[in-house]
């Protein structure tokens, strides 16, 4: 059946198996996106040639420090917590589980708990993509959210601005046009990236 232009653009199809899938990108790809734009699109048109060393294993840190949720988290606002709090968005074409939305009353606010000593660009970048798919289902402007560094038991507030959200859509468009148009993106800058990538025999430019 023919579907409506409109319908195409809400929710863009890929191929799998021989099955035609809606495409959502996960919040985590979001950094594979930044460290080589290849390899997003290297997962989503080469599935099955997925690399293990590309799997986005969360630290035994973080799964033990999670386990004791009624504790009190120093640095983070009062309010009503909600653990795991499963996001999609249809503006993004991704979807994600946030480790926790705290609802003040006035303003809900994201959490993202990392097994990190700092809070890298590419953290804050996932924490406004959870920002905009908050505002999306709930239907409020999301300002700010948290990194939670687990190590230091810090958390440390990210203003979620309207130009770090405007990069992450973009981000994710980017993401759309190359894999709907199997384009391959760029490489990075840098090669260091490419020393030990599973995908280097697909990137003949590289060496
Ligand atoms: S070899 Fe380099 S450019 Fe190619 S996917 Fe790997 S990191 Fe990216």
């Amino acid at each position: 059946m023919e579907r409506a232009k409109d319908e195409e653009e809400i929710a863009p199809l890929v191929l799998r198996d021989g099955v035609e899938e809606p495409i959502y990108f996960r919040v985590t790809d979001l950094k594979q996106w930044f460290y080589c734009p290849r390899i997003v699109y290297f997962q989503f048109v080469m599935p099955d040639l997925r690399p293990k060393t590309y799997a986005m294993e969360e630290g035994a840190l973080k799964h033990a420090e999670l386990r004791r949720r009624g504790r009190r988290w120093r640095g983070l606002p009062d309010g009503e917590y909600r653990w795991d709090v499963a996001l999609r968005s249809e503006d993004l074409h991704a979807s994600g589980l946030v480790d926790l939305v705290i609802d003040t009353g006035e303003e809900l606010v994201p959490v993202d708990f990392k097994d990190s000593m700092k809070a890298s660009a590419h953290f804050k970048m996932q924490l406004a993509a959870y920002g905009i798919m908050l505002e999306e289902a709930a239907g409020r402007t999301v300002e700010r959210g948290f990194v939670y560094l687990l190590p230091r038991r810090r958390a440390e507030e990210v203003k979620l601005t309207a130009r770090t959200k405007a990069k992450v859509r973009g981000a994710f468009r980017e993401m759309l046009r190359s894999v709907l148009g199997e384009t391959m993106p760029p490489p990075p800058k840098s090669q260091a990236q490419c020393v030990a990538c599973e995908y280097r025999r697909f990137c003949d430019d590289r060496f």
